[in-house]
């Protein structure tokens, strides 16, 4: 289908016409004619958003969970003995729960409890009992009823079909969201191929690149691409140095780059000492920078790593972290523009569904660095709205290097919004976004 998208701004140009045809960006010019016209209202024509990382299984199962505050709410409109899940949990909200804590607020249903970094559930009696005993993993405490890094096994025995991938797909797209990078370490071959075929069968229309936590394969179709082996550090017991450099080399083997976790400074310490040992290669990155010492960011220039970061952490937990980080410690809070002025290269994402999948949200947080409370937090790495779209527009498979440009010849995977550029990056939003297209196919809109 050719697709003539009629009267758009491109890179602040007014008044061009674009034809989409055969997948890519067929012609721009002015006065053209011909195919499936859509009017562009002289709305900005740019390319489609990227998120960088996100986590679509993660994404998909929080459409069907609650806050821990909706427990008895859901309880008493689910039957007994069915299943409650609660995402987004923090010892901020209710302390530190357990099992007993958990039995109280659910006695008849089985609980389980997602702490917000995603590496902890907390289980109820009735969840426990419904697992069955034996052969337990080794992150499970059965007396406080938690669960780390367990989420393989509780899939196993809980054996729930996965939750739908369309409404995500959809949601996406009406962000403006033509690429995805899936940063799950869990990702294994059966999981790769959910994804593939949501993708074939148009439920998830972005083009998908899969990280994973050891080796994968990418299908023939081009469904997903393989992206880099992630690294999962675990703060409570960093793997040592000779174990992390092992699996550097286990990424090269399979001509990988190399994703590491870093949502400390001690991690960061270690991955930065790992790289200068065993050598850093394009497209190895930091995903979070949650904490970058100034002293790292030279570092981070030298290894030439991307820093993957989520601005809208800032905007949603800005409140907490204003309460609990040390005040010297506070500026280090995902740096973004000390790092670009710095040469890093850093590309912007959600880790959905831990934060909102909205890239707009991203960018507005980007800009302003204000929490929900109205805090600004180290004002000095707010950047120029301009600056906050260009960290979603670049390349999946080169992340932080390059924004990608509207040109012809170029894939056709663009976002249409309702008006100049000028006038979106004023007031960001979500709402702006008129149409979406991937490979010349209109998506939304
Ligand atoms: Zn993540």
């Amino acid at each position: 289908m050719t697709h003539l998208i009629r009267n758009v701004e491109i890179e602040g140009r007014a008044g061009l016409d674009v034809r989409l045809d055969a997948g890519v960006i067929a012609e721009i010019g002015v006065g053209l004619r011909g195919g499936d016209e859509i009017d562009g209202q002289g709305g900005a024509l740019i390319p489609g958003l990227c998120d960088h990382h996100i986590h679509l299984f993660g994404l998909a199962a929080s459409a069907d969970s609650v806050a821990l505050d909706q427990v008895a709410a859901t309880a008493a409109v689910r039957p007994p003995g069915a299943w409650i899940r609660v995402l987004g949990y923090h010892e901020s909200q209710g302390g530190d729960l357990t099992r007993a804590d958990l039995d109280r607020l659910a006695p008849r249903h089985r609980l389980r409890v997602q702490h917000q970094t995603g590496s902890l559930w907390i289980l109820n009696s009735l969840a426990l009992d419904a697992l069955g005993v034996g052969d337990d993993p080794p992150g499970l405490e059965r007396d406080t009823g938690r669960l780390w890094r367990g989420d393989a096994w509780l899939r196993g025995r809980i054996g729930a079909e996965p939750p739908p991938l369309a409404p995500i797909g959809a949601r996406l797209a009406a962000y403006g969201i033509t690429a995805l990078t899936d940063a799950s370490v869990t990702t294994d071959a059966s999981a790769a191929d959910r994804l593939a075929a949501a993708h074939r069968a148009g439920d998830l229309p972005q083009r998908l690149m899969l990280m994973s936590g050891g080796p994968l394969a990418a299908p023939a179709d081009g469904a997903f691409a393989v992206g880099p082996l992630k690294v999962l550090l675990d703060d409570h017991s960093l793997p040592d140095f000779d174990d992390f450099t092992g699996r550097i080399a286990a990424a090269r083997a399979q001509g990988r780059a190399v994703a590491v976790h870093c949502v400390t400074a001690a991690e960061l310490a270690l991955t930065l000492a790992v790289f200068e040992a065993a050598g850093s290669r394009p497209g190895d990155r930091i995903e979070h920078g949650s904490v970058i010492p100034p002293d790292a960011v030279t570092a981070l220039k030298r290894l030439n790593l991307t820093v993957v970061t989520q601005p809208a952490f800032i905007h949603e937990r800005g409140d907490r972290y204003a309460a609990e980080v040390a005040a010297q410690d506070q500026p280090d809070l995902y740096r973004c523009r000390s790092l670009l002025d710095a040469g890093v290269p850093v590309a912007a994402s959600s880790d959905a569904p831990y934060a909102s999948a909205d890239p707009w949200a991203g960018m507005a947080a980007a800009v302003h660095r204000t929490s929900r409370g109205g805090r600004v937090l180290a004002a000095g790495e707010r950047i120029a709205p301009a600056r906050a779209l260009d960290l979603y527009v670049d390349d999946p498979s080169a992340p932080g290097r390059a924004p990608r440009r509207i040109a012809t010849g170029a894939p056709a995977d663009l976002c249409l919004l309702d008006a100049p550029l000028a006038h979106v990056l004023d007031t960001p939003g979500a709402g702006h976004v008129r149409a979406t297209f991937i490979a010349g196919r209109r998506v939304h809109g």
